[in-house]
């Protein structure tokens, strides 16, 4: 299309606000997807994002629309997800458009992420569509949720579009909305190429497929192009749109949303914020790349049959292609063996992670208990990082040891400001901010240790709000805290995989509360198994898993051999995720006795 009907957007919201319906909604009215074809959140084609009712993974589809002024517009539509942990998905789906809509169910109000979205559209310099969404709700509140949209924008309430993205009401004066007032790509048409990767995905027949918008010029099927950062050159194999099937086309040009195959396999050497241009015509300037993101919250992955270390290695290879924030090395642990620590976002990046590891790529893992990174500065002057508790140096070279804080904006109706603020004070926070929305809802700010949030906080602010707070938070820097290693062990050895860094106001609870959980959670063994947590060599506390007394199948002797044989087996199915650690056999669970404890 001509560069002037092209306009490119986001949809962005809180989880469940209704991104994904209206996204839904949209590829109908427009025939994008026909009727037959469509199911429900078309564009969570994930296996896993089905199944969780969350998006993972940004996607960007060409939605042919005409307008009420009977012209016809090529809309590239990027789906986004919302929960905290991808907000970097977000930014980078941000840097491709050039507006924005923004859904707010008219039933809940403006949530944290609902702000935090909106300060990224508006740093990125987008045009802002606001809408009340899920209108047809016999609880929705649009006055109130307008005020508070109105509030937060700093714009009359009143331009605000109600829509369904159940009944489709109002979806196509978004549309219209979106052809009015955002504005058509600025890219000049006749100057060197240059397209931005902003995603991508490996298959594995045909290599790493690049998410592409098309900034300057055009590129064309069969052309070589060179990745200006990797250096890399090669030609390229198709090119294409996505309706959201893979449409191939001759070529893609200014301001256009696609993709792009060269055949390479390597997934180094096409890498998303790379910028692409062509070998005839090539340009001098690189777009501006994405911010680096940092992993927050590592933890190792141990494969349970060790033959499967190389495809462990393989799998994370082409899963960091497909999924920028995750980063890996190689970790050796004496408890499991060869493995890998891995970084992760938060905590559920690294339950998603995991699962597509074991799903897509067939692995049976172990997964050790995930901590934050730590900075240490030694007695000698050294700085070091430390990513697993294992690592950390003895406490005696030791002179400063800093953690991750985060600023922690969370928003919730106001008879809930007591609950929340004992919860933060409770983890270690510092008050730092708070702001009335409305009458009703109020903005807390807080200063928190990252450590105190992956585990179960914001589980805990939803229980102690009946689910009413919402959470979002950056991170502000390292700051200084009094923190020790705690170890655990079995039968008198040290578990590297099962050691953790806490504060050491906490060391005693800590150590108290998961020796009590490690006692349940590890089998009873032919001899008692002492569990102790010390720091050092000062135990702090101290379980026992007392020894059986009697064989399993002891009881079926003389009886049915096929209930015994049933027993057995049961009792095999139980053994699948455990590790030999020393005499002790380990259940999975107890590696991540940690999130259940504090
Ligand atoms: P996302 O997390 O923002 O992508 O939200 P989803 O699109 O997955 O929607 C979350 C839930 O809200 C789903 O159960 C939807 O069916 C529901 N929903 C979305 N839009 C509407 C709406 O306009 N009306 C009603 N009643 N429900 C909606
Ligand atoms: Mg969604």
């Amino acid at each position: 299309a001509d560069q002037q009907h092209i306009r490119n957007f986001s949809i962005i919201a809180h989880i469940d606000h209704g991104k994904s319906t209206l996204a839904d909604r949209i590829l109908e009215l427009t025939h994008t997807v026909e009727g037959r074809q469509m199911r429900e959140q078309v564009l969570d084609s994930m296996e896993l994002e089905r199944e969780r009712g969350i998006t993972i993974k940004a996607q960007a589809v060409r939605v042919p629309y005409t307008a009420r002024n009977g012209e016809t517009y090529q809309l590239h539509l990027i789906d986004t997800p919302g929960h905290v942990d991808f907000t970097y998905e977000v930014s980078r789906s941000l840097a491709a458009c050039e507006g924005a809509v923004l859904v707010v169910d008219a039933s809940q109000g403006v949530e944290a992420q609902t702000v935090a979205n909106t300060y990224l559209a508006v740093d990125a310099g987008l045009e802002l569509i606001p809408c009340l969404n899920k209108i047809d709700l016999p609880g929705a509140e649009p006055e109130r949720v307008a005020a508070e949209v109105s509030e937060l924008l700093g714009e009359p309430g009143d331009e605000i579009i109600r829509i369904s993205g159940k009944t489709g009401e109002g979806v196509l004066d978004v549309l219209e909305a979106i052809v009015e007032h955002v504005p058509p790509p600025a890219g000049d048409p006749g100057a060197a190429p240059r397209a931005a990767i902003f995603d991508s995905e490996f298959d594995q027949y045909r290599g790493v497929i690049a998410y592409i918008r098309v900034v300057d010029g055009t590129f064309t099927k069969g052309a070589a192009i060179r990745a200006m950062a990797a250096g890399t050159e090669a030609d390229i194999d198709e090119i294409g749109f996505f309706t959201p099937a893979m449409t191939p086309v001759d070529q893609l040009t200014v301001g256009e949303v696609g993709y792009l195959i060269t055949g390479i396999k390597d997934v180094t050497r096409l890498r998303v914020g790379d910028t692409l241009t062509t070998k005839a015509h090539p340009a001098t300037e690189p777009l501006p790349g994405y911010r680096e993101v940092k992993p927050m919250v590592f933890c190792g992955l141990f494969p349970i049959n060790s033959d499967e270390y190389p495809d462990l290695r393989d799998a994370l290879e082409k899963l960091t292609l497909n999924d920028a924030a995750l980063t890996w090395e190689p970790e050796t642990s004496d408890a499991l063996g060869f493995g890998f620590r891995c970084g992760f976002l938060g905590l559920l990046h690294m339950d998603i992670v995991r699962e597509r590891l074991e799903r897509e790529y067939d692995l049976e893992l172990m997964a050790t208990m995930p901590s934050v990174g730590f900075e240490v500065t030694l007695t000698n002057g050294d700085e070091v990082e430390v990513h697993a508790p294992s690592d950390m140096p003895d406490p005696a070279r030791i002179a400063e040891i800093r953690e991750p804080y985060i600023r922690a904006s969370i928003l919730t109706p106001k008879e809930y400001v007591g609950q929340v603020m004992e919860l933060c004070q409770d983890r270690r926070g510092e008050h730092s901010g708070m702001h009335y929305l409305s009458a009703d809802r109020v903005q807390i700010s807080y200063d928190l240790p990252l450590a105190e949030i992956v585990l179960d906080f914001f589980d805990q602010l939803k229980s102690r709000t009946r689910g009413y707070a919402s959470l979002d938070y950056e991170l502000v820097g390292m700051r200084p805290s009094n923190l020790v290693k705690l170890d655990v062990l079995l039968a008198g050895d040290p578990v590297d995989a099962l050691s953790m860094v806490v504060h050491r106001d906490k060391a005693y609870d800590f150590g108290r509360t998961l020796t009590e959980k490690l006692r349940k959670l590890i089998p009873r063994q032919q001899y008692d198994v002492p569990i102790q947590a010390a720091i050092g060599s000062h135990v702090v506390a101290r379980e026992t898993v007392k020894a059986y007394r009697k064989d399993v199948t002891s009881k079926c002797y003389g009886g049915d051999i096929s209930r015994k044989r049933k027993l057995l087996e049961r009792q095999k199915e139980g053994k699948k995720r455990m590790k030999q650690v020393g005499r002790v056999e380990v259940p999975q669970e107890a590696f991540l006795a940690v999130l259940e404890v504090a």
